[in-house]
């Protein structure tokens, strides 16, 4: 796959229009058709040339033919049967390097798909986004086979993972993906480069996995955000009171119990479950 001739391919809009690929609202189709941004975009996990790719979401195939023209191994999971035959199409131009699954991302895991490891890339259907993100943020297995996730979310959603404490954003989604990784806007893609074009903003995040710091469990600190977010305006005394021990861990570790979901900071959420854990463990 080094030194590859990237073949001439149609026009994106010709794809769409031969294979009737009306957008469908309800699969969140809004597709990307500037081949320069698609490239850009594709570029962002880096080097692709051999390199196993994720793609959830092809549609008639912009993010794909970027991938596949840089010569990555592409496999992509597409639920919208009308276009498969058009992804079978752009398969054909790059032999051996795309596999398509017609299927429902949010019940496929790639690791049964793909050898080795592999980065995950898409222009995500919004209302998926967030869970899928979450899936792939609380894999068992950590670090897990991804080496990196580079997504297109709804600018509101991206600004959540990203968030630092003290602001509006920080919240859940911001722990898990500060827990488990690097997360950081690489790119915002304004709502015109989108056909149709969506009502918000939307921006591509960059999420790279780092060690899990020990003795904390995935569930004792989702079960300590969902409790403080889920009533973010109270204080934490109330908001973790039915939480066995978590008004100790607070006390023990001088973490005010006045306080509120969003002033505390990742690592004090971590010493709080770590407390949590180490108290079940004894
Ligand atoms: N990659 C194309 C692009 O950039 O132009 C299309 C992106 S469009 C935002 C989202 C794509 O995800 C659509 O092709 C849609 O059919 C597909 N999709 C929606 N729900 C899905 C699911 N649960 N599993 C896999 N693909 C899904």
């Amino acid at each position: 796959m080094s030194n590859i001739i990237a073949p001439n391919l149609p026009p994106l809009r010709e794809v769409i229009a031969k294979y009737g690929l009306d957008a469908n609202k309800a699969l969140g189709q809004n597709f990307l058709l500037d081949e320069q941004l698609l490239s850009r975009i594709a570029a962002i996990p880096g080097e692709l040339n051999g390199v196993n790719i994720f793609e959830v979401g092809p549609g008639p195939g912009g993010l794909t033919r970027a991938l596949l023209r840089a010569g990555a191994c592409v496999t992509a999971v597409e639920r919208d049967a009308r276009c498969i035959p058009a992804l079978t199409e752009l398969s054909s131009y790059f032999p051996n390097q795309l596999t398509v699954i017609e299927g429902d991302a949010l019940t496929i895991n790639p690791s049964e798909h793909i050898d080795g490891d592999y980065h995950i890339l898409s222009n995500l259907p919004y209302n998926i986004g967030s869970a899928l993100t979450v899936k792939w943020l609380s894999e068992q297995q950590w670090p897990p086979k991804w080496l990196s996730l580079s997504l297109m979310f709804q600018k509101e959603v991206a600004d959540r993972i990203v968030a630092k404490p003290n602001s509006k954003a920080y919240g859940r989604l911001s722990i898990l993906a500060s827990w488990r990784s690097d997360a950081h806007i690489a790119m915002k893609v304004h709502r015109s480069a989108f056909t149709p074009p969506p009502k918000v903003m939307s921006a591509v995040v960059h999420i790279v996995p780092k060690e899990n710091p020990t003795g904390v469990s995935l569930s004792t600190l989702e079960n300590i955000t969902a409790r403080a977010f889920g009533q973010r305006r109270k204080m934490l005394r109330q908001s973790l009171k039915s939480i066995e021990g978590a008004l100790q861990a607070l006390e023990t570790n001088n973490i005010a119990s006045t306080a509120r979901a969003e002033v505390l900071s990742v690592e004090q959420y971590i010493i709080i479950s770590r407390y949590l854990d180490n108290k079940a463990s004894q």
